[in-house]
């Protein structure tokens, strides 16, 4: 197995305890070729302050600790409101499902109607302490805010002295970053069901001004039914016009984002072709084995000319390349018909698109799950004793900035 050589922009722990993907294979395991294998540690989202590239390389453990002050945080969004009150004792906390910069999410039992769901734990003191109070204030913003059929479902948010809390579905079919990594590479209807209902995904948060800038395998997760849910809306946020702060994860990031300059929504396109060629090939586009993030931010910055093209469908490569061409301005789903040109592609053309986001196509693949609450699609986590810590009486000073989080008592 080869690792790319850790970034050392990570921001936080990385979000999964093991980097091997070898583990039971899906339907869709290809022929033995021997792929590099990214680990998840290369994979952690990062978000720092806005420095040249060569003082954000040289800088980089300085720089994860700043963001540049929000621009504004009041949303023009009809935000919908938390659909319950909960709180810590509403739930049984039965397992970690992963870990974050800033906590867990555990799957946990409602001790009123038995249902599973996903709860996101975030301490507060680390998220003021990373200086991503907005970047949090925004995730529950957006999430209340949209509804759809392939992005993850909040229930509701509440604080407690040390943490935030919020109750989501729970999504059993793990990532699919992990069916990615243990079949290989996805043939090509089957990376093309997946970019296509990601694209429904980010027409939707397109059109209601939400960009969601951290678009990867990771952040994929797989219903019972095998259709998507995207998850992790830690860098989303409403963007009518444009956007600077640097946020997502380095090999997904546009040319314009690292080149230091305003970008949009086109900056989601651009990592859906990166994303593409990621299931088609096994790896990201500038993939090499020890790459430095400077070689790697080089190689975005050149754009697709510095790429080693797989034999994709020439449908497929042509889509990729549209997506991720370097200038936004003549980007895919960024130009005069909008996501319009991008349903109409020709890699796309037996795509029902009605009938794909009314989920009556059945999906590629079924994630084996023997009952309710099954998380065996996730990978284990060392509990140690997190949830033991939960609802403790701690001093709060922090509790303030995160005003839209009700406190329940326990
Ligand atoms: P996040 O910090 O939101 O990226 O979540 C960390 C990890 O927890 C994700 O990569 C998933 O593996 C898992 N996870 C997050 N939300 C859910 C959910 N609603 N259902 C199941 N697993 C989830």
């Amino acid at each position: 197995m080869i690792k790319r050589m850790a970034s050392k922009l990570h921001l936080g722990q990385p979000k999964h305890p093991d980097s091997s993907a070898s583990s039971a294979a899906s339907s869709y395991t290809s022929s033995a070729t021997s792929v590099s294998i990214l680990s998840h540690e290369h994979r952690a989202s990062i978000s720092t302050q806005r420095t040249s590239l060569h003082e954000w390389v040289k800088d980089q453990a300085e720089a994860l600790q700043q963001e540049r002050p929000p621009q504004s945080d009041a949303v023009p969004l009809e935000v919908r409101r938390s659909k319950g009150s909960y709180r810590l004792t509403d739930f049984i906390i039965q397992r970690t499902l992963g870990t974050g910069s800033f906590g867990r999410v555990h799957l946990v039992r409602s001790k009123h109607n038995l249902r599973f769901y996903a709860v996101k734990v975030l301490n507060k003191e680390k998220i003021v302490r990373m200086k991503q109070e907005s970047h949090t204030r925004n995730e529950q913003m957006m999430l209340q805010a949209v509804q759809h059929p392939f992005i993850i479902n909040l229930w509701g948010t509440f604080q407690d002295t040390a943490n935030l809390y919020m109750v989501m579905d729970f999504v059993p079919g793990g990532e699919l970053f992990t069916l990615l990594r243990r079949s290989n590479r996805f043939p090509d209807p089957v990376a093309k069901f997946y970019a296509a209902e990601v694209a429904l995904a980010l027409n939707y948060l397109h059109s209601k001004d939400i960009i969601y800038r951290d678009l990867k395998p990771e952040n994929i997760l797989l219903n019972f039914d095998g259709h998507i849910k995207i998850a992790d809306f830690g860098f989303a946020k409403y963007c009518s016009t444009t956007a600077w702060t640097l946020c997502g994860t380095p090999d997904y990031l546009a040319p314009e984002i690292i080149g230091n300059a305003r970008y949009n929504k086109s900056v989601d396109w651009y990592a859906l072709g990166v994303l593409i060629f990621e299931m088609l090939s096994g790896l990201p586009p500038f993939h090499e084995p020890d790459i430095s993030p400077v070689v790697l931010y080089e190689k975005i910055a050149q754009g697709p000319g510095a790429i080693k093209w797989p034999a994709f469908h020439p449908n497929a490569t042509d889509l990729i390349l549209k997506f991720m061409e370097r200038d936004p301005s003549k980007r895919f789903g960024n130009m005069q018909h909008g996501a319009g040109d991008v349903f109409a592609h020709p890699w796309f053309r037996e795509v029902d698109w009605k009938k794909l986001l009314n989920r009556e196509i059945t999906a590629p693949y079924l994630p084996r799950i023997a009952g309710d609450g099954d998380a065996s699609a996730f990978e284990r986590y060392p509990e140690d004793n997190a949830a033991a810590q939960y609802g403790a009486s701690t001093p709060d000073p922090f509790g303030a900035r995160f005003p839209d989080f009700e406190y329940t008592s326990t």
